[in-house]
């Protein structure tokens, strides 16, 4: 899985130690190959369009059908849309029926052969990634639950970009193969500041590992067993379906019998049943964004996660921090 990468972190060794230096390493990584046509990416989300910028570099053209703070399994399909599907030398969606109810037509309406199902410029991005709650019974979307296929939100756990990321590498490579090495080089760099990032965002959030919260929509999944956040609930009922009176009730109980104080919200969802349980629990609601474009500043992959962890930290202190409850904690250790 990560063998041209480490091709590509030989390359970048070998050119250093044979004295080739820094500048010639940059410039290998900053230039295409010339002569070669961008490849023209349309990705159904901002999330994947950052992913094929930081592998594809100049050696393409991407642009997003969804915004970064729209629902991205609500999209209101528009003809610009299609046009720009007419145009692509490559699909890239987040697969696992997330984009269901809205992009399947525009691809038949694009008529484009080039990324039709099946075609070399198709690419659906779940396939290489880890998906939690993968159903075990028959596949069913019974009661609406948008979720049939597993969790579609696994762009969350930074591995899984990383993951998104090299297929992106093969799947470019496979399109222009004389871009493979600068290709290779792109996704290396991209990689390492990952893992870096990784580390500087493990150390930051290790004392916020285990906070008990709720989420609107189970857009967290991936995030919160990446980070160590506890999700004891949701404010849909099911994935997809719209807060109910009763199960409002069952989950402020809930909230209060386990002590949570923090209610994670999605730009895209009306803020009163989440400020009413708040209320009602003790709680405060967070705003955070599940996507690139999701706020202000968050013009790439890394700094979601930047942006994310760093509004998570800051409510998790307005609600007296991660371990407010020893005695509460005591008690329940000893039950
Ligand atoms: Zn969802």
């Amino acid at each position: 899985m990560r063998t041209p990468s480490e091709v590509a972190h030989r390359q970048v060794k070998r050119a250093a130690s044979a004295g080739v230096g820094t500048i010639l390493v940059g410039a290998l990584l900053l230039m295409p190959s010339p002569g070669a046509a961008p490849v023209t990416v349309v990705t159904t989300t901002e999330d994947l369009a950052a992913l094929t910028r930081e592998v594809g570099g100049d050696a393409v053209q991407v642009d997003a059908i969804a915004r970064g703070y729209q629902d991205p399994h609500f999209v209101e399909p528009k003809p610009s849309f299609i046009l720009k599907l007419t145009r692509a030398d490559l699909l890239v969606l987040v697969g696992r029926d997330l984009e269901i109810g809205w992009l399947p037509p525009l691809i038949q309406q694009s008529r484009n052969a080039r990324i039709q199902p099946g075609a070399a410029g198709y690419l659906d991005a779940s396939r290489t990634a880890r998906i939690l709650e993968v159903p075990t019974g028959p596949v069913t979307r019974a009661m609406g639950d948008v979720h049939a296929l597993g969790n579609p939100h696994y762009w969350l756990d930074p591995d899984n970009g990383r993951r998104v990321a090299h297929d992106l590498l093969d799947t470019l490579s496979g399109l222009r193969p004389e871009q493979a090495a600068y290709l290779a080089q792109r996704f290396a760099a991209f990689d390492k500041r990952l893992a870096d990032a990784e580390r500087q965002w493990d150390a930051a959030f290790a004392p916020y590992r285990g906070t008990k919260v709720v989420t609107y929509h189970r857009s967290w999944s991936n995030f919160a067993a990446r980070f160590g956040l506890e999700v004891v609930g949701y404010v849909e009922p099911r994935p997809g379906i719209p807060p109910s009176a009763a199960h409002t009730r069952d989950l402020v109980a809930e909230m209060r019998r386990l002590d949570v104080h923090l209610v994670i919200v999605e730009p895209y969802f009306d803020l009163r049943t989440p400020n009413a349980i708040a209320r009602d629990a003790g709680a405060i609601v967070v705003e955070l964004a599940p996507s690139v474009g999701g706020a202000r500043g968050i013009d790439d992959y890394l700094s979601l996660f930047e942006h994310d962890l760093r509004v998570l930290m800051s409510a998790i202190d307005r609600t007296g921090g991660p371990h407010h409850h020893p005695q509460h904690h005591h008690d329940h250790h000893r039950e």
